[in-house]
């Protein structure tokens, strides 16, 4: 299958081709046209399946309209770690380098003066690790009410890390009516119970 058939922008398929891609791998043409009909989507998926894509292509055209406000980032991927958060966010560059979306990384080990300044001219995309996001979020440096699509990726790794706690109280802060992505290599009962807790009639992709 060719990306052409997956519904994404000319601008984004511009992007992926000078990536030298030929073809979406089999978790990004199960994943990338149920992100962009809009539901909750549960991705069975190991690192290396390019599932890094299957999530940051459609949600580059997903906010590609609107535009952010002080404070308030209108999407939010959950990573365990710092390096995870950082290759994420390269995804977001690589792929969007023909859109202008602002993007924000909340991670430990960044000054909190340079992350403030950013959350305060809005942004688009807001990556962050749990314990740092939940910081900011009581020094009262970013609302959470205007995200319309949460990413928690690598949750089995997240519970292993001791995570889930404060992942479970991120979902808590949003509003009830955004699209939520999860992603996993395995799906143990804590996830699973996650996803029941916080996801709406999600689908399920495995690879
Ligand atoms: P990930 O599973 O997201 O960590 O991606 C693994 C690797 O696959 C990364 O180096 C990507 O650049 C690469 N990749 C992602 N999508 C494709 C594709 N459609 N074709 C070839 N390589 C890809």
């Amino acid at each position: 299958m060719p990306f052409s058939d997956l519904h994404l922008s000319d601008a984004l398929l511009r992007a992926v081709a000078d990536s030298g891609y030929d073809e979406p791998t089999a978790i990004q043409a199960a994943a990338i046209p149920q992100v962009l009909m809009g539901r909750d989507l549960i991705g069975v998926a190991q690192t290396g399946t390019g599932k890094t894509a299957s999530f940051v292509l459609p949600m580059i055209d997903i906010l590609a309209e609107g535009r952010s406000r002080a404070r308030m980032p209108r999407s939010l991927i959950l990573e365990p770690t710092r390096e995870l958060a950082a290759q994420v966010a390269e995804n977001f560059e690589k792929y969007g380098k023909y859109h202008k979306l602002s993007m924000a990384l909340l991670i430990g080990g960044v000054a909190f003066g340079d992350q403030d300044k950013a959350l305060e001219k809005g942004v688009d995309v807001l990556i962050a690790t749990p314990g740092r996001l939940m910081d900011q979020h009581s020094r009262g440096k970013i609302l959470l009410s205007g995200v319309d699509v949460l990413v928690i990726d690598e949750a089995d790794r997240m519970l292993d890390m001791g995570f889930i706690p404060d992942v479970e109280k991120i979902c808590a802060l949003l509003k009830p009516q955004r699209q939520t992505l999860l992603f996993s290599a395995t799906m143990p009962g804590p996830i699973r119970k996650l996803a029941d807790a916080f996801m709406t009639d999600p689908r399920t992709v495995q690879v």
